[in-house]
């Protein structure tokens, strides 16, 4: 395990000749090798990121480097990076490698980091599990038998396994949160528009963002504040700037929304979400508890409009302009057809599938409408407990890890475990899941603050209050 626990420790260490960039990049690279049965990567680069290495580490020994310089990251295969194959979990693009980097993966490269390889998650960013994987499925560190959450499952492995720094992934009804509850670590979702999307291979675009995990909440903080702000390569890329999240001169107004606490949220779980609120109530926080009471229209509804954005988002894959190609019979009519039965899976299928049906005519206004319509009203139920409180505490997850295969033949139970996460990425809003305890198995879990638009700086400041008591 590294002798630093942030970034910022570990370029002092690498200033002071404590430590080498190039021996560290070696030991993670000798690393994933080590523990390649969980699956984490696709791809590893082991001669670029060792070339980078020796290069950062001059430029940080003179004292002229990248904000982020030395940071060995793990990028989910959903995003670009250029002339590098980007499977997205995908049979269809197995042989496809973009001509672009993403925007985020191209400030981090500017600023420094190393791009350490490409990891393992869900077919087009689909599940909750990390099992729709054309390449296999990712193991959970902590047991092999357990899943390690999803679809940004091997980014959040290949964090809390001690494969990299810190990794990037995306969420779009709780991809980083969920993976890092069930992982132990950090994983940061920020509000819609405040990462650019440019380069993100889109699934549900009204939902989709690019989300950071690490082991350090600085570490968050850094990589967050380098990749978020407009870009003009996307429309719905915003400055992400808020100086109204809260008042310093008074305490936290920490909101605990009951329809979070359940029946169906596990024991162990509670018991440190009302550990966790006594805490922050001697901290001098105030706790207010407060009601969303939409909340339990959010998995439908995030189910309906991402179907129907996979399924227009999707059409593009027709064995034309990326990717794989299959005809079996030879003749052009087939072409699509082909290429789609071989090259996508089960879950990107049945999603597809579903998409069309709601947006098909008959049943537009019935569902896709409907959903919008619920959309909204989740949104105002946030927008209104944001005018008593500065922030949400919530589980992030309902248990801790299931094991591999436990969910996977019922479509219905899997949706069932973002019930914690969906609603945040109906309203757009940003949320940190940070770990919060074990279980009596040793897995762990975590819980997660919800902010007001752009106010990240917010949800970071609330873990670091939490870290500074323990
Ligand atoms: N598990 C959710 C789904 O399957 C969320 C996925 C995600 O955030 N990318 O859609």
């Amino acid at each position: 395990m590294p002798l630093y626990s942030s970034l910022s420790e570990k370029q002092e260490l690498i200033r002071k000749g404590n430590l080498s960039l190039t021996v560290n990049v070696r030991d993670f690279l000798s690393r994933i090798e080590q523990i390649k049965d969980v699956n984490a990567f696709l791809a590893v680069f082991p001669e670029k990121s060792v070339e980078s290495a020796i290069e950062i580490e001059k430029k940080i020994i003179s004292g002229k480097h990248g904000k982020l310089a030395g940071l060995v990251v793990g990028v989910k295969d959903v995003l670009a990076l250029k002339n590098e194959i980007m499977t997205c979990g995908s049979a269809i693009l197995q042989n496809f490698s973009p001509v672009y980097d993403a925007t985020s993966v191209r400030k981090l490269i500017e600023e420094d980091a190393i791009i350490i390889g490409k990891t393992n998650c869900d077919e087009f960013a689909m599940g909750s599990s990390n099992e729709n994987s054309a390449y296999g499925n990712v193991k959970n560190p902590y047991d092999h038998s357990k899943v390690p959450g999803g679809s940004s499952g091997g980014s959040a492995v290949a964090v809390s396994a001690g494969l990299c720094d810190a990794a990037l992934g995306t969420d779009t009804g709780g991809s980083v949160r969920q993976p890092a509850s069930f992982c132990g670590i950090l994983g940061l979702k920020p509000t819609y528009g405040a990462v650019s999307r440019y380069g993100l291979t889109s699934f549900a675009s009204s939902f989709d963002s690019v989300g950071v995990f690490a082991n350090s909440i600085e570490d968050i903080f850094a990589i967050h504040d380098v990749i978020k702000g407009f870009d003009e390569l996307d429309s719905t890329s915003v400055v992400s700037e808020n100086s109204y999240c809260h008042d310093e001169s008074r305490p936290l107004r920490i909101g605990i929304p009951v329809e979070y606490f359940d029946e169906g949220l596990a024991t162990e779980i509670r018991h440190s979400a009302e550990r966790i609120i006594e805490r922050l109530k001697e901290l001098g926080q105030t706790i207010i508890e407060v009601s969303l009471p939409n909340m339990r229209f959010a998995i439908p509804a995030y189910y309906i409009l991402t179907t129907a954005e996979a399924s227009s988002n999707l059409s593009r894959y027709d064995g034309v302009r990326f990717g794989l190609r299959t005809e079996k019979d030879g003749l052009l009519s087939s072409l699509y057809a082909d290429t789609r039965s071989g090259g996508f899976g089960r879950e990107v299928k049945r999603r597809i599938m579903l998409g069309t049906y709601v947006l098909s005519k008959g049943y537009y206004d019935a569902y896709y409408q409907k959903a919008q319509k619920v959309r909204r009203i989740i949104r105002e139920d946030f927008l209104h407990v944001f005018n008593e409180v500065d922030l949400l505490l919530t589980p992030t997850t309902p248990t801790t890890a299931f094991n591999i295969g436990e969910k996977s033949e019922n479509p219905l139970e899997m949706y069932l475990s973002d019930i914690y996460t969906t609603s945040v990425n109906l309203a757009g809003l940003p949320a940190l899941n940070f770990p919060a305890g074990k279980d009596q198995n040793g897995l762990p879990f975590g819980l997660q603050f919800i902010a007001p638009y752009f106010c990240e700086d917010l949800l970071i400041k609330a873990v670091q209050l939490l870290n500074s008591d323990s």
